[in-house]
Order: structure tokens, then sequence, then C-alpha cells
């Protein structure tokens, strides 16, 4: 990653979370969206992933592999700008909840499961230029996740992937979804991947999209 030496500099060191529900259908109004808007913080290096607590349904073999692929579509468009460093498992203590950026530590990203409203949720830790680390929560209570990675997802079922990789468009820095923007379209099979929401037995997107590419191109 490239950054002017500016964005380097110490600043007051300013913790805060913003946790950014995947279902809660947050609405960000812009006229246009510009890397700034969507992207107002970056990591200073490439940041490091971990497999903290997760907990059953998604603590199989097929649910773990599925997490790691949601990864994937952000470093194989990243070219040199921002790469998700697959670090392995960590050990069950690692359980970050409520002051998760002042307890803990790492700057990294950090992937775990808890009781939540919704099917997954993001919390960015920065100061007031840098993302500082990334949790996402899984919600182990449900029974209707897909974790297979065949793209044919049951019409009852949530697909892990799309989850995945939704979650680390808002870990490299989307403090946003698309809706209310006035350029991306949410509807159906042409959903960019940072939309609110995803339709139950649906794979779209596991993969990024073109504004995502563009937007993350010119914020890093
Ligand atoms: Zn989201
Ligand atoms: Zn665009």
């Amino acid at each position: 990653m490239n950054h002017p030496s500016s964005k380097r500099t110490k600043l007051l060191t300013i913790a805060f979370g913003l946790l950014l529900g995947f279902m809660l259908g947050t609405n960000v109004t812009s006229s246009a969206h510009t890397a700034s808007t969507h992207i107002p913080k970056v990591w200073e290096a490439d940041p490091y992933y971990y497999l903290g607590n997760i907990d059953s349904p998604l603590n199989g073999l097929a649910a773990k592999t599925s997490i790691h692929a949601g990864a994937d579509p952000w470093i194989a468009n990243s070219g040199t700008w921002l790469d998700f460093i697959n670090s392995g498992y960590q050990d069950e203590s690692v359980h970050w909840t409520g002051a998760a950026c002042t307890t803990g530590s790492g700057t990294a990203v950090w992937i775990l499961t808890e009781s939540i409203s919704s099917l997954g949720s993001e919390i960015t830790c920065a100061t007031s230029t840098l993302i500082t680390r990334s949790i996402f929560l899984l919600d182990d209570t449900r029974s209707d996740w897909y974790v297979e990675s065949s793209s044919t997802v049951p019409s009852d079922k949530y697909d892990l992937r799309f989850v995945i990789v939704h979650e680390f468009g808002h870990a490299g820095g989307f403090a946003m979804h698309w809706e209310g923007d006035g350029e991306e379209d949410c509807t159906g099979s042409d959903r960019e991947t940072m939309c609110s929401g995803l339709p139950k037995g649906t794979s779209y997107k596991r993969s990024i999209e073109e504004h995502e590419d563009h937007t993350f191109d010119s914020a890093y």
C-alpha cells in the first residue's frame, strides 16, 4: 500500500467503534460516491486476519473454508493495494464484544461468532485516519446458514460466503452500504456486494463488483 507521509503521522489516538449491522438496512445518502466518502479510513499496512472463537454451526471445515474464501475476492482484485493475510486460528479465549476496540491486542481482523440479531456485523476500530482493528461477529444461534462451496443455495438458507465477502468489504474500510448513493444497483442479481441485506437462496455476490473495485482502488 502507498500512503502519503501525512497519513503516517501519529495522531492523537481516539479509538472508537463503528457498528455496521449487516441486516439493519442502514442507508447512507450522498450525491456521488468517492473514496473519501465511502472509505474514510484505511489500513496503514496489509492486515492479518484470524479466526477466533468460532462456535457451532460455523466451526466445521466447510464453514471455515467458506470464511477464508470470503477474503479471496478482495485479495485477487487488490493488486498491490490491500491484502488480507490469513493467520490461522487463535484459541477460544479470544472473544471480544462490547469494548472490543480497547481490549485484547493486535492490529488485525478478528472473526468470531456471537449471538447477534443479524447474520453478521462488523466493528471497525480506528484513529482519526487509520483503521487499527476490525472484528466480525457472525450469528451462531441461527439454523439457516448455508456454509458449502456450491453456489446452489437452498431457498431457505443464507449464503455464508456472501456474508463474509461483504464483511471483508467493511473491514477494508467501507463505512457504508450503497443504498442511497444514487449510482449503484442494489436490486436483484445485479446488486453490488456492499449493498445491505441478502435474499435467502442466492449466492450473489461472492465477488466484488465494479463500484467496490474502483472505490477501493482510489482509497488505497
Ligand atoms: Zn454491511
Ligand atoms: Zn462507481
